[in-house]
């Protein structure tokens, strides 16, 4: 059976044409999942499509909804290996005092590109379980559009996409591509390219490949270090791509005019928080249209790294914007929840055990 989420409207083979149209409408502004329900279809179509095509790979297995707003799915895919998304509520909706909506709730998807990880992060609860195997491009697409299905929001309803949850992205490249595309495609979720943001652990010529694709889209790197030593301690990966060529990648990256190269800088305790790593942070960032976004090392049991003080995360944010580098501490979401990557999945996994 094909996926009929890891097509873009063109690449269907069905004619006539406006009968595309018609689908694609079901599928992603009434989210309806059976062909059945299209009921402006012929019948012998829709029993050809049926023979052909399923529309929604995921179903839910887990849905945990945390005290501020932030919700964690954990899917399962046809072969009964499991993937997370998350939910996080960046901003409440306000009401006037006759209760008239002002501004709606806003969200952000979090997303998955693979069953594990092969890049073997040591911070990493993904990591742990080894690699699985890539997403399809319909399994990504589906995580978007089952966030949409689930809290019924309507057809207009912005959200911003991260492709920050289990996997490295650029190592599942063309499903990736070919899943930004459809997810950015007007007649299917239609999200803005600069609402979505990818995040890398760092495969440099792969960052580069992504450049010439003119997406349109955010680019994250996951830094954490600002030394090889270190850093490839912590992404092992590095030691095939260096900070060097990293940062050289990173400078081929076409970024809007309004918008910048977020840095993604892991803090953990007593291991990357030195006044002496950020000021090489700053350094490191000259000439680079950059932002920092600091996270706090998120600990789960069995790892021997610590969270930061609230203090130390200060500190370090202090020295860069002192110096001019843009810098934001990442609030942790859903915290209540273990929102963090991989560990809703580790959850799940030791109670089947
Ligand atoms: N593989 C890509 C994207 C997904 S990783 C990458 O590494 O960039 C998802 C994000 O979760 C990364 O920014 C990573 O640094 C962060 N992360 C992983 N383990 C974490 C932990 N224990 N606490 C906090 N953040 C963590
Ligand atoms: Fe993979 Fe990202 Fe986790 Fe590293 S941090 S193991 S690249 S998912």
């Amino acid at each position: 059976m094909k996926e009929i989420m890891s097509y873009l409207p063109d690449e269907l083979e069905i004619e006539p044409k406006f009968r595309k149209k018609q689908i694609f409408n079901w599928i992603y502004d009434k989210y309806v999942e059976n062909f059945d329900d299209m009921k402006n279809l012929p019948k012998d179509l829709r029993e050809k499509l049926k023979t052909e095509y399923i529309i929604n790979p995921l179903t839910i297995i887990n849905r945990e909804i945390a005290t501020d707003g932030t919700e964690k799915f954990l899917f399962g895919l046809k072969d009964g290996h499991t993937v997370e998304t998350v939910l996080l509520k960046m901003k409440e909706g306000e009401t006037d005092d006759e209760g008239n909506i002002i501004s709606e709730d806003r969200y952000t998807v979090c997303v998955s590109c693979q069953v594990g990880c092969k890049v073997g992060c040591s911070f990493c609860l993904t990591a742990k379980g080894g690699f699985v195997r890539n997403l399809t491009p319909a399994e990504i697409v589906a995580q978007v559009w089952m966030m949409k299905k689930v809290k019924n929001f309507n057809k207009e309803k912005t959200l911003n996409v991260v492709y920050m949850g289990m996997g490295e992205p650029l190592d599942n490249y063309d499903n990736m591509v070919k899943a930004i595309k459809i997810i950015s495609n007007e007649n299917s979720l239609h999200i803005a390219p600069r609402r979505q943001t990818l995040s890398t652990s760092g495969i440099a010529p792969k960052i580069e490949k992504l450049a010439t694709e003119d997406l349109g889209i955010n680019l994250a790197i996951s830094l954490h270090a600002v030394d090889d030593k270190l850093r490839e301690e912590l992404i092992p990966m590095n030691k095939a791509y260096n900070i060097h060529s990293v940062i050289e990648a990173v400078k081929k990256f076409p970024v809007d005019r309004r918008k910048k190269i977020l840095f993604e800088y892991l803090v953990i305790d007593n291991i990357n928080d030195d006044e002496k790593s950020a000021n090489k942070l700053v350094k490191l960032l000259n000439g680079i249209k950059a932002k920092v976004n600091l996270i706090y090392f998120n600990p789960y049991p069995g790892t021997n790294y610590k969270r930061p003080t609230k203090h130390k995360m200060e500190n370090f944010r202090e020295i860069l914007t002192k110096k001019g580098v843009i810098c934001t501490i990442r609030e942790s979401k859903g915290m209540d929840i273990s929102a963090a990557c991989g560990q809703l999945r580790e959850k799940e996994c030791s109670c089947s055990n």
